[in-house]
């Protein structure tokens, strides 16, 4: 089979490979010097759309209205944009095997591309419960949600399924996204989850009760402390039950599965340094490996703020990640430095009516402000989490967009906090003066 070659290469088309192609362009990519090979078969896209507006009954968001980069306020990048570019969109193209030293890589059709440079970008893939062995795990309209074609297949499930049942497994963003939505389709849901509360990597007790009694008044049925352990089926193959660790069975016509996801490193094992699970970078996404970049999901990375290195699965450091690793390629080739890659943890999530953010770290002793109560109009709360007398993370629900540059500007100065009792009472009017 023929051999295409590139001087840029990026591997994934998700997020991050759309925001580094903004940024090739930027910075003066030639024509025919740059391809971006992805597994699926549509250009680049805001992912955290498919959990969102893609699902909704009426206006629901289709392509080409979501392709990146109009998720940060940018302007779309259409099919059309990366052909004008001379940018090289190479869809429905699978990459199985990766050889670093050859710099080479090969699809699931055995075509071969070359490269100088590689940026892998390759995000992260879900948990099935098929991989832990649960019994009934493959039948029939048990969904996981990652890329635009399981989206389809959902979006399916919920018509043919009208006024139908839902188990979502899993408390994270994605069952908190998806029981959501799929009330808004007025399906009945029940939401399954093991832990004393939804979002434990990131929600305390407070923060949570306000979520859980939210949902719970838009008639989400939140069932805490078990798992699903199997599932069983119509003669059609169809799902109709889930069957919890506790005993408990309830009726299911649409099962969605959010258990987490695991970083798409595979094709580069033994070939590159990991760390936390992802490929290690340095501030510039560049790996041990010469000429090799990762950024997005997949990027293990200094994290100069605290002195750390972690890997984040948010769509903001997606994008940011790829700019600076696309900057730091150009700068490297012209014999040029530029600033070390300066962090700040920024995650969002919005369901009903309901829109949080969050900026920091969460770690440390923390102050709820504001109304908790789930019961009452305003939604306005939040927290902060204070470590050695600093406030170094803050939460805010329906905050506007003024207030939400505050909480962002506050994670970043980390101020000095007297007494824990005193930022209660001030709230958020601590974070808007400084
Ligand atoms: P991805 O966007 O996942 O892109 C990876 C791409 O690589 C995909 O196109 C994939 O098909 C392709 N690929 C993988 N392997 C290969 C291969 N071998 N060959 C070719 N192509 C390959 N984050 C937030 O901060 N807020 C949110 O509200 C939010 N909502 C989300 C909702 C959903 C449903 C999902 C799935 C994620 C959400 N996220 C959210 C997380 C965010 O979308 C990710 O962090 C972000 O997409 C990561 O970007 P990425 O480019 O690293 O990976």
């Amino acid at each position: 089979m023929a051999e295409k070659s590139f001087k840029y290469v990026i591997v994934g088309g998700g997020v991050a490979a759309g925001y580094a192609a903004r940024e090739f362009a930027k910075q003066g990519v030639k024509p025919g010097e740059l391809a971006i090979i992805s597994k699926e078969a549509v250009a680049p896209y805001e992912r955290p759309a498919l959990s969102k507006a893609y699902l909704f009954p009426e206006g629901a968001a289709r392509l080409p209205g979501f392709h990146v980069c109009v998720g940060s306020g940018g302007e779309r990048l259409l099919p059309e944009w990366y052909a004008e570019k001379g940018i090289s969109l190479i869809l429905s193209t699978e990459i199985v095997k990766a050889d670093l030293a050859s710099k080479t890589l090969v699809s699931a059709a055995g075509e071969s591309f070359k490269y100088q440079t590689l940026v892998i970008a390759t995000g992260s893939t879900v948990l099935k419960l098929s991989d832990f062995g649960v019994q009934g795990a493959d039948s029939k309209n048990i969904f996981y949600l990652r890329e635009i074609d399981d989206a389809d297949k959902l979006v399916e499930a919920i018509k043919a399924k009208k006024n139908g049942k839902a188990v979502i497994v899993g408390g994270g963003y994605i069952g908190l996204e998806l029981s959501a939505v799929m009330r808004l389709n007025n399906i009945e849901v029940s939401m399954v989850y093991p832990e004393p509360w939804c979002m434990p990597r990131l929600f305390t007790e407070g923060i949570a009760a306000f979520y859980e009694g939210y949902y719970q008044n838009k008639g989400v049925n939140i069932i805490k402390g078990t798992v699903a352990v199997g599932f069983d089926t119509h003669p059609n193959g169809e799902v109709k039950e889930v069957k919890l660790k506790d005993g408990r069975i309830l009726e299911a016509d649409i099962v969605v599965v959010g258990v987490g996801a695991r970083p798409l490193t595979t094709l580069f094992k033994g070939q590159v340094e990991e760390e936390k699970g992802g490929i290690k970078t340095d501030a510039f996404f560049k790996t041990s490996v010469p000429d090799v970049y990762a950024v997005g999901d997949v990027a293990t990375f200094p994290l100069k703020m605290y002195n750390d290195i972690r890997r984040v699965e948010h769509v903001d450091h997606s994008r940011k990640s790829a700019e600076q690793a696309v900057k730091a390629i150009f700068a490297s080739e012209q014999g040029k430095s530029i600033d070390e890659y300066d962090y700040l943890p920024y995650f969002y999530s919005r369901a009903f009516d309901l829109s949080w953010q969050f900026y920091g770290d969460n770690v440390g002793e923390t102050v709820l402000f504001g109304d908790a109560d789930p019961n009452s109009a305003t939604h306005k709360f939040g927290q902060y989490w204070i470590q050695d007398g600093k406030v170094v993370g803050v939460f805010l629900e329906s905050g506007t967009p003024e207030e939400n540059k505050a909480i962002a500007k506050v994670s970043k100065v980390q101020p000095l906090v007297s007494s824990l009792d005193q930022l209660a009472k001030e709230g958020l009017s601590f974070a808007s003066k400084i």
